[in-house]
């Protein structure tokens, strides 16, 4: 699987915000936010896509999850809302092929996306 500037922040070749860490998932600050908060959840094994995803993936992907429900409760916005993102190849939108949750609050944001 390749390598991708995720996998460069996991160790810690590239600087990163980061947020949160536990022995799977590592979270930090989207450089490029598109809310007040942006945060982005990823587990430190690398899975490319969702569709790459296997049923061995899924307690993984579940940690990868709720890591950001915790991080929106512990930050005081999961009352308020917020939103939960993973794009998929091209017509997702998704850009870096190390799968990522994309985790985006502290406005009201507008839905069906573009
Ligand atoms: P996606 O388009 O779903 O693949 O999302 C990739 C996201 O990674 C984008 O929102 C980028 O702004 C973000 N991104 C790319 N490089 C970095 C980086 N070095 N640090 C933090 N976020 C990044």
């Amino acid at each position: 699987m390749g390598d991708t500037i995720f996998g460069k922040i996991i160790r810690r070749e590239i600087p990163a915000d980061i947020v949160y860490e536990d022995d799977d998932v590592l979270a930090f600050r989207d450089l490029n936010p598109q809310a007040p908060v942006h945060v982005l959840f990823i587990p430190k094994q690398p899975i490319a896509t969702l569709n790459d995803a296997t049923p061995e993936d899924a307690a993984l992907l579940g940690k990868v999850l709720l890591a950001a429900a915790d991080y929106a409760r512990q930050e005081g916005f999961a009352q308020d809302g917020y939103r939960t993102v993973i794009n998929c190849n091209t017509h997702g939108g998704q850009t870096v092929y190390h799968l990522h949750v994309h985790l985006l609050a502290g406005r009201r944001l507008s839905w069906p996306p573009g």
